[in-house]
């Protein structure tokens, strides 16, 4: 673990947060890193949110009240210092077509997708209760333009889906068996999601997971 300085530290939907650093090593979109304050518990795991030649990182986190980490890292202010793991992970894609299916701070992977570079022939569908929680949407929407689908369950909005995702994907008839499907969120998301996609007959081996516990 090393130490860094927070830049910036921003409240960016219901109990959300996004917290920067300056970037001084490489890493690949889709991977995660450990923070850390003090060694009093492990380091939890936070994917990178930002793209990969950015010069900051930026991690988006969602506030548990009643966890060790995220209350302390909510009030930080910038100047302070948190300890971070080099980035590490497998969840990360290629060129080839795909859909991304994320629930909540379950974007953050594909945000760095998306502002690396890679997001062209991909669909996105992120769910949410909230029409705040779709987080990075005003830079996403232009890029992903049609292929950006928003789901809400609890509000509703113009252009948006009202309903779960899990709904949305049961309604779809033409889900490309040969596409490789990557999810990422809740592990209630990515359970019921997993199941609704092997019903369509995706193979399991095209269903790739990140679960965020
Ligand atoms: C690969 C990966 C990537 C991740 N990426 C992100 C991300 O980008 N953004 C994000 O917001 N989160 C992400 N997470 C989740 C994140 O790592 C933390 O789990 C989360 O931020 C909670 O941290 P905390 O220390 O505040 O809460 P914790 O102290 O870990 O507590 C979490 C919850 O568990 C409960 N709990 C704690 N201990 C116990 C116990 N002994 N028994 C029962 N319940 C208990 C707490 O009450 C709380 O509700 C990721 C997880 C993984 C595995």
């Amino acid at each position: 673990m090393k130490s860094v300085k927070i830049t910036k530290i921003i409240k960016v939907g219901q109990d959300s947060f996004l917290l920067s650093f300056k970037r001084d090593f490489e890493f690949v979109a889709g991977q995660v890193i450990g923070i850390n304050i003090g060694e009093a518990q492990p380091a939890r795991l936070y994917s990178i949110a930002s793209g990969s030649s950015e010069e900051e990182i930026k991690i988006l986190f969602n506030l548990k009240d009643d966890g060790y980490l995220t209350p302390r890292l909510a009030v930080g202010k910038p100047g302070d210092t948190i300890q971070i793991s080099p980035p590490f992970g497998r969840f990360v894609c290629n060129e080839k077509e795909a859909y991304w299916i994320a629930s909540g701070t379950g974007i953050a992977p594909f945000a760095s997708m998306i502002f690396s570079g890679i997001a062209e022939r991909k669909i996105l569908i992120h769910g949410s209760r909230f029409l705040s929680n779709f987080y990075f949407q005003n830079e996403i929407a232009p890029i992903m333009e049609a292929r950006y689908i928003r789901c809400c369950s609890a509000e509703s909005g113009e252009g948006i889906y009202s309903g779960r995702l899990t709904q949305y994907l049961r309604e779809q008839e033409n889900l490309a068996i040969d596409n490789k499907y990557y999810l990422c969120g809740s592990a209630e998301m990515v359970v019921d999601t997993r199941d609704i996609l092997i019903s369509k007959g995706i193979p399991y081996e095209n269903i790739i997971a990140e679960i965020y516990f």
